[in-house]
């Protein structure tokens, strides 16, 4: 006869292998999720990209801009003196 004390045992043993069940499942997905997620990008078009200031705001001077021309969030060939709508300044010391 099982005893009330294996019963809570064989529970806890349960509780904790369906836990790491699923934490190993939930790392799998965020193992194979994370690189499309990188790798998106917003399209131009989307966020108005010009391939000149506004006002005196401009690429050069935003916190996503990659140079020598790229974006870290907005897709393909992005001039410094370019401007979008994601438009972030860099934040100054
Ligand atoms: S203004 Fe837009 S395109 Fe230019 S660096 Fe910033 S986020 Fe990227």
């Amino acid at each position: 006869m099982i005893s009330h004390d294996d019963r809570i045992r064989f529970s806890r043993r349960r509780a904790m292998t369906a836990a790491l069940n699923l934490l190993a499942t939930a790392g799998t997905a965020l193992a194979v999720a994370a690189p499309a997620l990188a790798q998106t990008k917003l399209a131009q078009k989307i966020v108005q990209y010009q391939d000149h200031p506004k006002d005196k705001h401009q690429c050069s001077i935003c916190a996503h801009f990659q140079p020598p021309h790229s974006c870290n969030i907005v897709a393909g060939n992005i001039s410094p003196n370019g401007w979008c709508r994601m438009y972030s300044p860099k934040i100054s010391e």
